[in-house]
This record gives structure tokens, C-alpha cells and sequence, in this order.
């Protein structure tokens, strides 16, 4: 092994053991509480700040940690196995933006936002969904015109995480409403909150709790020409695309994570609870179940460790990242509910943490493209790779 790929791993296991501790000791005895009340982490997320995680993905000359996306992987897996909603949620967000100021933006904009989003005193976010668009990002409406050395932002985004507490946003909106195929006419900004541009409502959603996901309204909101992505008009589409490929290897390993917490328990669980005089692991139909869980696990951990290090060489890793978001999700989704039927009762009740690993599961079939827009992306390239 050459010495720099000593160096990755061993830097690897040394955060990877810091997080790891971190969920045993900070975030396990807290979590149900907070969940249930929705209540925001500021100390846990604190900690995670001066960890330095949210320069994660952020390159070490603009004071961010660097890491590789296997590393990232591993530790959004872990962060999720503790609180996927308010430990995940916004630092995913916030790894969105600073992925596509560090690829896309110039280096004036890297100076001016990068070391200050890795120090973690500007919180990112992602805005491109809007009320009538979502998996169909090219009809997005809101419209950015441009005046002198400004554009003016009039429309409005919503499911917005961290959109409360963020300051700082990748922001996809119109520029040229003519443009044609219409993804050409679309800008990526850096918005900052400021005048025009307000916080709406707070969705009450299913799970994801302890962040905030909200509506965004711009009403004539001024952005400087400056703060375009890398300066230049139309480009908006494929920066963002981009963006969420990262997205989704960590969705994918958000859901690793969910799933790993939710089979740990289940698996605990068979060895101690008895039913016709033998612990139910001893049952056949719940070793079946296991076998099924441990397995689906194993092959969507490994399909996102592939994904991020096909990502990490650099080469192509689309199809690669939309399958691993798609199945890890659906693994979760299995697995999750597998869980609470091996505890029976008990998996109902909120006492136990399987309610919340349920009800955290589907957004990872929704959230950064639903697995019906992974699946068409996943065809449209293998159509490609085998064309005859
Ligand atoms: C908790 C939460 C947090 C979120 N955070 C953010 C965020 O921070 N930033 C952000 O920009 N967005 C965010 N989103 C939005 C999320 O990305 C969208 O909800 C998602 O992309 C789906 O869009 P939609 O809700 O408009 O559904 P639609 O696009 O209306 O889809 C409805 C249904 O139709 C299916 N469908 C649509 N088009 C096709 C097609 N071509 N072929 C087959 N099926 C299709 C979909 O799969 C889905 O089943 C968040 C959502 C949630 C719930």
C-alpha cells in the first residue's frame, strides 16, 4: 500500500471512531426526547461544527476537511444510525452547496463562501423545489431578471431543509424563460438571506424531525450578478445535477445507516425475547427475516461504498449513485418495518427507537429525486451503456 492511501485510511478510522463515539455518547441518550418534541440540536450540532464536519467535503486549502466520498459515506452511515433527521438533514443540505461552489464557482466566490461554510458559521441549503415542481426541476417558475449589476429574484421554493436556520442557498432560477431545451435558461445562485427574500411556513412532516423544512418566498430580492455560479448564465441545470449525485451516495448512506440501526436492534432484540419457551431468533420465520435484512444491507453498503468511490476516481458516477440511493432506500424501507415486526408490540410504541427508524425511512425514497426519476436515469444510461 503507497503511503498516501495509508494516510486516507488511517485519517478515515480516526474520524470515523471520533463520529462513532460521538452518536454513543452525545446523540443515543438524548434522541428519542428530542425527536418526539422536535426539537432542534444546537449543542449536538455544535459538536458536530467543531468536529469539522461541515467542511467535509470542503478542499483543506479553503480550511474544509477534504475527504473522500467514501469517508463521507461512512459518515453520514453513522450520523444516521444515531438521528438521520436532525444530524443528517442539515449537514447534507449544507455539503450540497459547498459541492457546487467548490466544482462550478469561481475562486472569488470559493474565497468568499467556502471557508466560512467549512467553519460552519454559514449554514447551507438546496432550493429548487418549488410548489409545482419537483422531479420536473425545468419547470421551476421563480425568475431572476437581471438589473445592472444585480438580479432581481420574484417566486418561491418550498420543502426546503434548513431553510429557517441556513443563511445561505444554492438557488436554481429562471433567466431566460425562451431558452430552449429550457434547462439552458436556468442560473444556479448563491442567495443569502436579505431583503425580499423571507422564511413562509414549517411543513409538519411524517419523520425528519429537529429540522426545519420550510417555504421560501422572494418578493423583488437582489442578488449580486457576483453570486451567479461560476459567472456565467445557463448553467444552473448541470451544476445542480451534479450536486445531487453527490446527494445521492449520501442519501444512500443515510439509509445504510437507518437500516444497520434498525437491524442491530432486531437482532438484540430475538436473542432476549422468548415465546413458546425459546428465544424467537430460535424461529425459523424470524432467522428467515434476519438473513433477509443482513443481507439486503450488505449489498446496499457495498453498492454505496462503489458509488463513492467511483465518484472519488472522478469517472462517471450517475447510474452508479442513482442505484444506490434507489436500493439502499428500498432496503431501508424493508428493513425498517422487517425490524419492528420482529419486536412485535414493542415496535409500535415510542419507547423504542423502530417507530422512528419507520418513520425515517421513506423520505429516503423521496428526498434528492424519488426512486421512480432514479429508476428512469437508471435506464436512460444503461440504454446507453449497451446501445446496439
Ligand atoms: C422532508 C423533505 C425535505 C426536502 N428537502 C428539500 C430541499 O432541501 N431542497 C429541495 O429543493 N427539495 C427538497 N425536497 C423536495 C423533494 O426533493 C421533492 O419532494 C421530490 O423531488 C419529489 O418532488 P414532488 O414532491 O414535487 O413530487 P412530483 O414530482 O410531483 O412527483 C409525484 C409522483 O410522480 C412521480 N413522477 C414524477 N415524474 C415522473 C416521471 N417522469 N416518471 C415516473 N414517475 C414520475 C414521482 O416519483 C412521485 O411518485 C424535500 C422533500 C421532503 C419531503
Amino acid at each position: 500500500m503507497v503511503l498516501e492511501e495509508k494516510a486516507t485510511l488511517e485519517a478515515r478510522s480516526q474520524i470515523l471512531a471520533t463520529v462513532r463515539e460521538f452518536v454513543q455518547r452525545d446523540v443515543l441518550p438524548v434522541v428519542s426526547k428530542m425527536e418526539h418534541d422536535d426539537e432542534r440540536p444546537v449543542e449536538l450540532l455544535e459538536k458536530m461544527r467543531e468536529m469539522g464536519l461541515f467542511g467535509m467535503n470542503i478542499p483543506e486549502e479553503y480550511g474544509g476537511l477534504g475527504l473522500d466520498y467514501t469517508t463521507f459515506a461512512m459518515i453520514f452511515e453513522e450520523l444516521a444510525k444515531g438521528w438521520m433527521g436532525a444530524l443528517c438533514g442539515p449537514l447534507g443540505t449544507h455539503h450540497i452547496l459547498a459541492y457546487t461552489i467548490a466544482n462550478f464557482g469561481s475562486d472569488e466566490q470559493k474565497k468568499r463562501f467556502l471557508p466560512r461554510m467549512a467553519r460552519g458559521e454559514l449554514r447551507g441549503g438546496l432550493a429548487l423545489t418549488e410548489p409545482n415542481a419537483g422531479s420536473d426541476v425545468q419547470s421551476i417558475q421563480t425568475r431572476a431578471v437581471r438589473q445592472g449589476d444585480h438580479y432581481v429574484l420574484n417566486g418561491s421554493k418550498l420543502f426546503i431543509t434548513n431553510g429557517r436556520n441556513g443563511n445561505v442557498f444554492a438557488l436554481l432560477a429562471v433567466t431566460n424563460p425562451k431558452a430552449e431545451p429550457r434547462h439552458r435558461g436556468l442560473s444556479c445562485f448563491v442567495a443569502e438571506k436579505g431583503p425580499g427574500f423571507t422564511v413562509g411556513r414549517d411543513l409538519d412532516k411524517l419523520g425528519y424531525k429537529g429540522v426545519d423544512t420550510c417555504e421560501l418566498i422572494f418578493q423583488d430580492y437582489r442578488v449580486p450578478a457576483a453570486n451567479v455560479v461560476g459567472g456565467e448564465e445557463g448553467k444552473g441545470f448541470g451544476q445542480v445535477m451534479s450536486g445531487l449525485e453527490s446527494g445521492r451516495i449520501n442519501i444512500a448512506a443515510r439509509a445504510v445507516g437507518i437500516a444497520t440501526a434498525a437491524f442491530e436492534a432486531a437482532i438484540k432484540y430475538a436473542q432476549q425475547r422468548n415465546t413458546f419457551g425459546v428465544p424467537i431468533a430460535q424461529h425459523q420465520a424470524i432467522q428467515l427475516m434476519l438473513a433477509e435484512m443482513g443481507t439486503k444491507i450488505q449489498a446496499a453498503r457495498l453498492m454505496t461504498y462503489d458509488a463513492a468511490r467511483k465518484k472519488d476516481s472522478g469517472e462517471r458516477a450517475d447510474m452508479e449513485a442513482a442505484m444506490a440511493k434507489y436500493f439502499s432506500s428500498e432496503v431501508c424501507q424493508q428493513v425498517t418495518l422487517d425490524a419492528m415486526r420482529i419486536h412485535g408490540g414493542y415496535g409500535y410504541i415510542k419507547e423504542y427507537p423502530l417507530e422512528r427508524y419507520y418513520r425515517d425511512a421513506p423520505l429516503m425514497i423521496i428526498g434528492e429525486g424519488t426512486n421512480e426519476i432514479q429508476r428512469v436515469l437508471i435506464a436512460r444510461q444503461l440504454l446507453q451503456r449497451y446501445k446496439i
